[in-house]
């Protein structure tokens, strides 16, 4: 299962836990777990709560890690400027395995499956979701 998503860029933060609902509920499975992936080096998929102010201080720390004005050896490529997106990207991971029980999601009050796309333009990212199933 996939589905795709456009992003603004430059720590874009995306609430994809609704998508990853509909597409899980088709899969019939009951228990297991459900991996979500995003395709590319400059996204991430993390769990946190959907609140504004705890989007900007993940944004700030990591700005602070990898900024996005800073030296990066990765430029030199002269392919693009994106060497603070693919530090935050690879810090952060992009995936995520969350528990399946009795067909749903087994998720916290406020967890929330977030996308965040740290590439310095729009993109159209494409999430694979593979549903695995226990006994
Ligand atoms: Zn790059």
């Amino acid at each position: 299962m996939k589905f795709f998503i456009e992003t603004k860029g430059l720590s874009d933060f995306v609430n994809i836990t609704e998508k990853v609902k509909e597409q899980i509920e088709n899969s019939n499975i009951e228990n297991g777990a459900v991996l979500i992936f995003v395709l590319g080096t400059t996204a991430a998929i993390t769990i946190m709560e959907d609140e504004s102010g705890v989007f900007a201080d993940l944004k700030d720390i990591l700005e602070k890690i990898a900024p996005e004005k800073g030296d990066y050896k990765h430029h030199l490529t002269g392919i693009d400027n994106n060497g603070a997106a693919h530090i935050k990207s690879a810090l952060l991971k992009p995936d995520i395995l969350i528990p399946l029980e009795k067909g749903k999601l087994c998720l916290g009050t406020w967890q929330q499956i977030i996308l965040i796309d740290f590439d310095e333009k729009p993109r159209t990212r494409e999430v694979l979701i593979k549903v695995l199933k226990t006994e």
